[in-house]
């Protein structure tokens, strides 16, 4: 194996190509004797799995795959996911794939041994009653692996889990710090798969996230320095990653700055989500691709606030243009050279949904406090219908 990269920030990571071959040695040390390997339907066919199953098997490591999710993890999928772990008797979890295979093995993990704790440790919940993170009760929650097959959400390395509420379709953020798993492998081998397309708007949302992250208003320099970095990351790697899904500098890279994003958005995120979310769930869009689109038109909104910070930036990345309008022509010509389409209107969406997107953005989590400086819903109607009709100052017309 060649050698790896090992990091303890803010939990274990190991991280290279081959590194998934680390795996039986980590699941015997942490005592997992039984895992259930939580992946999405979509990945039974698939090289990471079947890369996966050999390497268990042949540690001799009994286990068996749960992968009866929905893209969209709902608490049902996670109550299905809690019989199937206590009936074969596992002790341990192990997550492969984005963000829902993560999702939902933390899902399981909690409800396995706290029946309420989905709703006990609901967002909103727990600000109010765990503050800090030793304020959480101790729950010893079985140890969770995760290997991402994609470079987008950076769940991997976050305490929550987004869950759907299938009734009422929306969508619930999950908390408790130990829902970080103990061990992250980033195996760039695993994500040679992923198409372009898949491969630019997951990249796109790890993107979106160190820029919220940075441009968010609350005080965290340690999450700040984070996003810098990953941005030149995701700006050195993304579009090669694209290009040739086998180059596994990039892919690693790639990988690399998605984990990186979710410690750099312990400092929030801000409009694009706050739009994105809502749009996600109603229009069933995918939620990179939709951040994609959305990013420039918020960041022009935001432009009075962040204007000197975003030039820091745009000075570090060493772009031809180092102030605000170039980091957002970057931003701008990064997009076409994915192949991502200007405005929400070449997605399929109108502007007629405008009045209720300024709501639902207004009342999201990303909005709250974070985003780089406060908005109503009239300005985030505004930001939505400029969106869908790709309108952005003449500045950027050329
Ligand atoms: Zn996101």
């Amino acid at each position: 194996m060649p050698a790896l990269h090992y990091w303890n920030y803010p939990t274990e990571i190991f991280c290279g190509p081959g590194a998934l071959e680390i795996l039986a040695q980590r699941c015997t040390l942490l005592e997992m004797r039984k895992p259930l390997l939580v992946t999405d339907p979509g990945m039974l066919a698939l090289e990471p799995l079947a890369l996966l199953k050999a390497h268990l098997t042949q540690a001799d490591i009994p286990f068996a795959v749960f992968s009866d999710i929905h893209s969209n993890p709902t608490l049902d999928d996670v109550a299905r996911g809690v019989t199937v772990f206590q009936a074969g008797g596992h002790d341990s979890l192990i997550a492969l794939g984005g963000g829902s295979a993560m999702d939902a093995a933390k899902g399981v993990a909690l409800a396995t041994v706290d029946r309420q704790g989905l709703a006990r440790f609901e967002w909103s919940q727990v600000i109010e009653r765990y503050p800090s993170l030793a304020d959480f009760p101790r729950l010893d929650l079985p140890k969770l692996i995760a290997l991402p097959t994609t470079a987008g959400t950076g769940s991997e390395l976050g305490r929550e889990a987004v869950l759907t509420v299938s009734e009422q379709g929306i969508k619930q953020v999950i908390s408790h710090p130990e829902l970080l798993p103990a061990t992250v492998i980033l195996d760039p081998i695993l994500t040679r798969g992923l198409p372009a397309a898949l491969t630019a708007a997951t990249g796109m949302d790890a993107l979106t996230h160190h820029i919220e992250a940075f441009c968010s208003p609350l005080y965290h320099p340690m999450s700040a320095g984070v996003a810098v970095e990953g941005i030149r990351l995701i700006r050195q790697h993304l579009a090669t990653a694209c290009a040739d899904g086998q180059d596994m500098v990039a892919r690693e890279g790639m990988l690399v700055a998605s984990a990186m994003a979710a410690v750099a958005f312990q400092k929030g995120l801000g409009g694009v989500h706050a739009l994105a979310h809502p749009l996600g769930a109603r229009f069933h869009k995918h939620h990179g691709l939709l951040n994609a689109i959305l990013l420039p038109y918020v960041l022009i909104a935001n432009q009075p606030v962040i204007n000197a910070d975003i030039a820091r930036l745009a000075r570090y990345l060493e772009l031809p243009q180092p102030d605000f309008d170039g980091f957002v022509r970057w931003v701008l010509q990064l997009r076409k050279q994915l192949g991502i389409p200007h405005s929400l209107s070449e997605i399929g969406l109108d502007a007629d949904a405008a009045a209720w997107v300024g709501e639902q953005a207004l009342a999201d989590i990303s909005s709250s406090d974070t985003n780089a400086r406060p908005l109503d819903a009239g300005d985030y109607s505004q930001i939505f219908r400029n969106a869908v009709h790709g309108q952005l100052p003449a500045v950027f017309h050329s």
